[in-house]
């Protein structure tokens, strides 16, 4: 959970905001509370931006992101992809978001960006 401030100049409301979090929609954790159960916990401790963080799959249930948008909640299209020992968290992702062949280019384009910029990953 991270909390940032969301007016300008760092005055104004805070924005909470958790951009890892999983649900019993998981294919790897057992996890005991639905989507839904997740909105409604969120918004009770005022949470406005969420993203529901699936292992190697997007949650893709566009009728729980029409519900948290009606409750005010920004929830984020994301997954948690394992990528060895290693776990790429991807947002803004589609169900190809999670594919060999995207995340191959994307962490070439990202490999090459950081050679660039003149510092290794
Ligand atoms: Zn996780």
């Amino acid at each position: 959970m991270l909390s940032i401030p969301a007016g300008e100049n760092g005055k104004g409301d805070w924005l909470k905001l958790d951009l890892h979090i999983h649900t019993l929609d998981d294919p790897k954790d057992a996890v005991d509370y639905s989507a839904h159960q997740l909105l409604e916990r969120a918004r009770a401790l005022g949470f406005r931006v969420l993203a529901i963080t699936l292992h190697d799959a997007v949650f893709d249930r566009q009728q729980v992101f029409a519900d948290a948008a009606a409750m005010g909640i920004l929830l984020i299209p994301a997954a948690e992809k394992s990528l060895g020992s290693k776990i790429l968290m991807i947002y803004d992702a589609c169900a190809h978001s999670v594919g060999p062949q995207f995340l191959q280019s994307r962490l070439i384009h990202f490999m090459f960006l950081a050679a660039q910029s003149g510092r290794a990953c």
